[in-house]
């Protein structure tokens, strides 16, 4: 049915490259694409399907990116690189003919804040080209926001109230890790957090507000209040929503990583000077921590993602929770990652699917959940990462 190009091949993009070469009835070509290109070899090597292709590229140099297009002539790029590369990625495809797909909004590498606003600025030219750019295909974003449309589609008549919460119950058994790109991961959880009410964004200390929140098979887990990028974009497409919140875990123990990680300097992004090198703290804490990628060989317990909905259905109020629970083992077994790539990794496969099989296919720049959610929620159930929805129940929140 299509060619396809992943960008990255870390943690997701190595998810990505397996769940594709799974599915060859709709992924006739495939190549992935990196920094390093030995990283996209042993990828191969593990899928142990020689025919797909391999490349280095640079993906923050627009030439480079067009000349890799050009010669491979991919129907869409999975961008599974970092939110550094999403514009220079964008501009790559519309000056080759390219569609697009990524899991992580636009972030500058000089400061921490990201917003879709980058991003949508690329509709009009998109429209203009005939091609199609989607946005958020991870899990959270991403099947956070199908898991939204589709409650909207089949359960509510007026959405009000949305929470979405993202356990991760694991143990890979090192003092500290993170479970993607640190350096990405870190920034985000050191920012001040943020939700929506009454048409406002209201602004909190960083992991101000927290609760127990219970998640199925696994239990109550403290659960932190987050900014997330999908809460810009779902407040703005479905505009009933009176509040909108993101929730996280987090154990103590990691807490206190952080806190002192911060303390002492290393959570900085601006450069240093080290013997008359630059470098950046965070970015050299990334080099010395464990690499997610490698995680997963320990890996026990699982992940538990999920939309906690409260709304109308004909006059009446109503709750809705639809949620996925993943192993971190199976995923292992299935892919040599963690749950954290598979959830967002599989996603990506999937968005990239509803596009070459021409149901997520309209000129444009959309978040996912502009998209008809049932084909996607379908796919989902075969494709490792099924749900389960709990109506009228306590949503707790
Ligand atoms: P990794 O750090 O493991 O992998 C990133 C990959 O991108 C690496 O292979 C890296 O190359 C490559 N890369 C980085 N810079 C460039 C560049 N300039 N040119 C070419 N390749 C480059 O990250 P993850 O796999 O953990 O995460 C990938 C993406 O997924 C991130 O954007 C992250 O934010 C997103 N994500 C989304 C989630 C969701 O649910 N929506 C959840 C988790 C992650 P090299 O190996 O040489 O460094």
């Amino acid at each position: 049915m299509g060619k396809v190009l992943i960008i990255g091949a870390g943690g997701v993009g190595t998810v990505v490259a397996h769940k594709v070469a799974q599915n060859p009835d709709v992924f006739t070509e495939i190549m992935i694409a990196s920094r390093t290109k030995s990283k996209c070899d042993a990828v191969v090597k593990a899928i142990g399907n020689p025919a797909i292709k391999t490349a280095r590229v640079d993906a923050d140099n627009v030439d480079e990116l067009v000349a890799l297009f050009n010669s491979f002539k991919p129907e869409i790029v999975i961008n599974v690189a970092l939110p550094y590369q999403d514009l220079t990625i964008m501009e790559a495809c519309l000056k080759s003919g390219v569609n697009y797909l990524d899991t992580a909004n636009y972030e500058p590498k000089d400061v921490a804040h990201f917003e879709y606003s980058w991003q949508w600025a690329y509709k009009k030219r998109f429209e203009d080209a005939g091609l199609t750019a989607i946005l958020g295909c991870g899990f959270d974003p991403g099947v956070s926001g199908v898991y939204t449309a589709y409650a909207a589609k089949h359960y509510f008549d007026e959405i009000q109230y949305l929470d979405i919460v993202d356990c991760n119950a694991g143990n890979h058994h090192k003092a500290f890790a993170t479970n993607f790109n640190p350096e990405i991961n870190i920034r985000e959880i050191t920012q001040n957090g943020r939700y929506y009410e009454n048409n406002e964004w209201i602004t909190t200390q960083p992991l101000e507000i927290h609760k127990d929140l219970t998640y199925p098979n696994i239990g109550p887990r403290d659960s932190y209040l987050l900014y997330h990028e999908e809460l810009e974009s779902l407040v703005k497409n479905f505009p009933t929503i009176k509040r909108a919140r993101f929730w996280m875990t987090f154990g103590q123990e990691y807490l206190t990583h952080l806190r002192v990680i911060q303390n002492i300097g290393m959570a900085r992004i601006d450069e240093v000077d080290y013997n008359g090198v630059k470098i950046v703290p965070l970015q050299f804490l990334k080099a010395v921590l464990p690499n997610p990628q490698d995680l997963g060989e320990n890996y026990e317990g699982e992940t538990s993602i999920g939309c906690r909905i409260r709304g109308l259905k004909d006059g009446k109020e109503r709750t809705y929770y639809v949620y996925n629970n993943c192993s971190h083992q199976e995923a292992y077994k299935e892919t040599g990652m963690q749950g954290v790539s598979y959830t967002t990794g599989v996603p990506a496969m999937i968005g990239a699917m509803m596009f070459l099989k021409g149901i997520w296919k309209k000129p444009g720049v959309w978040n996912v959940e502009e998209f008809n959610p049932d084909p996607f929620m379908e796919q989902l159930n075969k494709q490792g990462l099924p749900w389960h929805e709990v109506i009228d129940g306590d949503l707790e929140l």
